[in-house]
């Protein structure tokens, strides 16, 4: 079959929207239409050369919801017509992670990152050249196939954007503080970067009953939509000083927990400089491969800090997907408030241009 795509052939330059060839899904494999799907700066990365998993060509797009249109020979978890929601890591259940409820290092995300199906093969092709899927989903196109292990059902009253940014974004930044920080009622916590996972940091911090919840950013305007989702503090660093600020507020101390969603060198050394004696600096922001923290080690021994590495919020996806899922059902996560702007897989472009100048919160491509 034919499906419409926004390809990535070159870094740094516009995604080119055409017609694909799709082949049917083969063993395990399950035939998407994708309805809704967010853009993220992961995206972003990739257009921009940082990563250069997958290789292009490639359709990339990571958070995407939509419905079940063929499943292929022994696929049992789904059947045409089931709504569901992509996540970038598979997860196979078997392996020694997957064993150990740690299904976000799942060995078989080797395999999806590097932009092929399970089997190594792609059902994508343009002129009968392979074209690449980043993390096994692409969903930046109207149909894909995919690994069933790379899939959840959700019910069909989820709105597909809800659960497209519920799949990253959301999991991601609750996930780091319920599951990777542990985070316990009562604590500060400080959030450096407010994007599409920095404010699902915040409402985490909300949801854990912690009652010091200081927004670091650059832009007003996002320091205005955290303090809406519940940050009792604001920073605008380009202004202040964030680590006197952090201290100001803290009584001298620093924050129990301090989460970087920013990135790189300096976001996690800004992180460390944040937290108190034995306190806890989370990295959430996936950092390019060059990316070296120089912190001094002392930190780690006579002050007792943490660094934590947070991946897909450390979350056992399935279960942790449905219980976020509940918590905007009961109005406690906002999900809809964080979309800012909705596009056309044909203005794709326009919504990266303005996830570039930060003018979109969160921008969502429906199909
Ligand atoms: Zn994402
Ligand atoms: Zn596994």
């Amino acid at each position: 079959m034919k499906t419409k795509a926004s390809v990535l052939y070159e870094y740094k330059q516009p995604l080119v929207i055409e017609e694909l060839d799709l082949d049917g899904p083969k063993q395990g494999e399950v035939l998407v239409e994708i309805k809704a799907a967010g853009l993220c700066h992961t995206d972003l990365s990739i257009m921009h050369g940082v990563y250069t998993v997958p290789p292009t060509p490639c359709v990339i797009g990571h958070e995407g919801a939509g419905i079940v249109r063929e499943v292929g020979p022994g696929v049992e978890k789904f059947k045409v017509g089931d709504h569901v929601v992509g996540i970038w890591v598979p997860s196979c259940g078997q392996c020694y992670y997957c064993q150990r409820n740690q299904p976000y290092l799942c060995v078989q995300r080797d395999l999806t990152r590097a932009g092929t199906m399970l089997d190594g093969t792609t059902r994508l092709t343009k002129d009968g050249k392979p074209i690449y899927n980043m993390t096994g989903l692409g969903t930046f196109k109207q149909f894909t196939v995919v690994a069933q292990q790379s899939l959840l059902r959700i019910e069909d009253s989820i709105p597909f954007e809800v659960a497209a940014l519920t799949g990253c974004g959301v999991i991601t930044g609750v996930g780091a503080v319920l599951n990777t920080a542990d985070v316990e009622p009562g604590s500060s916590v400080a959030v450096l970067g407010i994007g599409g996972v920095g404010v699902n940091v915040i409402q985490g911090a909300v949801l854990a009953a912690a009652t010091k919840i200081i927004a670091i950013d650059l832009l007003d305007s996002k320091l205005e939509h955290a303090a809406k989702l519940g940050a009792t503090h604001t920073i605008n660093a380009s202004k202040e000083n964030a680590q006197e600020k952090v201290m100001e507020i803290t009584g001298g101390i620093g924050v129990d927990y301090a989460f970087d969603v920013v990135g790189g060198s300096k976001g996690s050394e800004i992180t460390l400089g944040l937290i108190r004696r034995g306190g806890n600096a989370v990295i959430i922001a996936v950092p390019s491969i060059e990316q070296k923290a120089v912190v001094p080690l002392t930190e780690f021994v006579i002050t007792e800090k943490k660094l934590i590495g947070c991946y897909y919020g450390s979350s056992n996806l399935n279960s942790d997907m449905q219980t976020l899922l509940d918590l905007y059902k009961m109005g406690r996560l906002k999900v809809e408030e964080l979309i800012s702007d909705r596009y056309s897989l044909d203005d794709i472009n326009q919504g990266f241009d303005d996830l570039i100048a930060g003018k979109n919160m969160r921008g969502v491509v429906i199909m």
